[in-house]
């Protein structure tokens, strides 16, 4: 077996898709210790700062205090504690939904959700670039499938249209709402609009939405003002809010029936009191003042902006998602490389999470990065990327 799992690494390791991740030693600030260095860190979901928000840590040490470090056992046993509901309250007054279902990750959620809703009879309608955890949740349902290209609604029409020979229980049309490579946004209108004319069902994950997008940061459905009109709307605590845990905002007996059905929040220990009360804070930060969105965009506008005046291509990004293209896989990793020694802390991407020469590096912006730190990025970006001969 050592000598199977061994000779495997190795492949993996010639192909160049070993994953040796650097240890992040402070908070996640703009300026953070990563492996032994301090950095300008440009590749966080951080986007607003919240996990080392003042008011979110006391909440969590807070809890801790009253109610312990751990819940004690899985939500329909011992573990639902007054908190996990308060959170699912204010998590549905936040997105303005009837009610809401919290789940330990957004990873679980989408794995658990989505083999609840879907069964023998239904169709799931997928964007092909939709995140990992939707397709392991879609793997596990006995659904149909079908996949639409990305973002195109000619496809998608044509998917729909094909529905009409077979008479199908449901049909869900699956879709991120920000898409986590390429930072650009699914048109949740139109995606809306056919699925009222086909019949259709919408569930939209909004991780990369939540926080960034709408009045608050409360997300795509807010962003499209299409409150009302979507059924399920999944997001995490784990980027835009600073904590951890999915989300999903939907109506009563949805929430219901995926407390009854879904096997990632029926068979799994409860999140502890710490996280729970940190993520309600979150949310009130939010609620209360939008000041930090309104920065993340300043900073995201900026940022952009000056990238594309030194002769970066950003992509196809429309949110603080920012990719910086290298297209080549070696000048994306060599560029991420030398910006780590200039202070900057950026990620190369190359395939297998893109595809084969849409190697980039995706920064990521947030709102507590100051515009001396983005023009400190912006500088080593524009010296490194002319050394590399990605920029003149
Ligand atoms: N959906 C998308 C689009 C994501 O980017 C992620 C996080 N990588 C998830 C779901 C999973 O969320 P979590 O980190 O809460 O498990």
């Amino acid at each position: 077996m050592e000598q199977q799992f061994g000779a495997e690494l190795k492949d993996l390791g010639e192909k160049n898709l070993l994953w040796n991740p650097k240890s992040l030693e402070s908070a996640s600030e703009p300026w953070s210790v990563v492996s032994g260095k301090k950095v300008l860190m440009f590749c966080s979901n951080n986007y607003l700062g919240l996990s080392n928000h003042p008011e979110v840590k006391e909440a969590a040490i807070e809890a801790v205090k009253k109610y312990g470090a751990g819940s004690g056992s899985v939500r329909p046993i011992a573990g639902n504690m007054a908190l996990h509901l308060k959170l699912e309250e204010t998590i549905a007054r936040f997105k303005r939904t009837e009610d809401a279902i919290y789940y330990n990750t957004g990873f679980t959620a989408n794995s658990g959700a989505i083999p609840a809703i879907a069964g023998e009879g239904d169709l799931i309608i997928s964007d092909e670039l939709n995140h990992g955890s939707i397709i392991d949740g879609v793997r596990l349902t006995k659904a149909e499938r079908a996949i639409f290209k990305h973002k195109d609604m000619d496809d998608l029409k044509r998917v729909l249209e094909g529905t009409k020979a077979k008479a199908y229980r449901r049909i869900w049309i699956i879709t991120d709402g920000v898409f986590s490579m390429d930072g650009d946004i699914a048109p949740l209108d139109k995606i809306c609009a056919l699925a009222d004319q086909y019949g259709a069902h919408i569930y939209v994950d909004d991780a990369h939405g939540d926080g960034v997008l709408g009045s608050h940061g409360r997300g795509i459905v807010s962003h499209f003002n299409l409150d009302g009109k979507v059924d399920m709307e999944m997001g995490t605590f784990s980027k835009g809010f600073g904590t951890m845990g999915g989300l999903i905002a939907t109506t009563k007996t949805i929430k219901k029936y995926l407390l009854n059905k879904s096997r990632t929040y029926l068979l799994t220990g409860s999140q502890p009191p710490a996280v729970i009360a940190a993520s309600i804070k979150a949310l009130e930060v939010l609620e209360g003042d939008d000041a930090l969105v309104k920065k993340l965009w300043e900073n995201t506008k900026y940022f952009k902006a000056r990238a594309k005046e030194i002769g970066f291509d950003t992509g196809e990004s429309e949110t603080p998602i920012t990719p910086v293209m290298t297209y080549d896989e070696s000048k994306a990793r060599d560029l991420s490389l030398k910006l780590f020694e200039e202070g900057v802390y950026a990620l190369p991407i190359v395939f297998p999470m893109v595809a084969k020469g849409k190697a980039r590096i995706r920064t990521m912006i947030r709102a507590d990065f100051s515009k001396e730190d983005l023009d400190f990025a912006l500088e080593k970006f524009g010296k490194v990327g002319k050394e590399l001969g990605i920029v003149k």
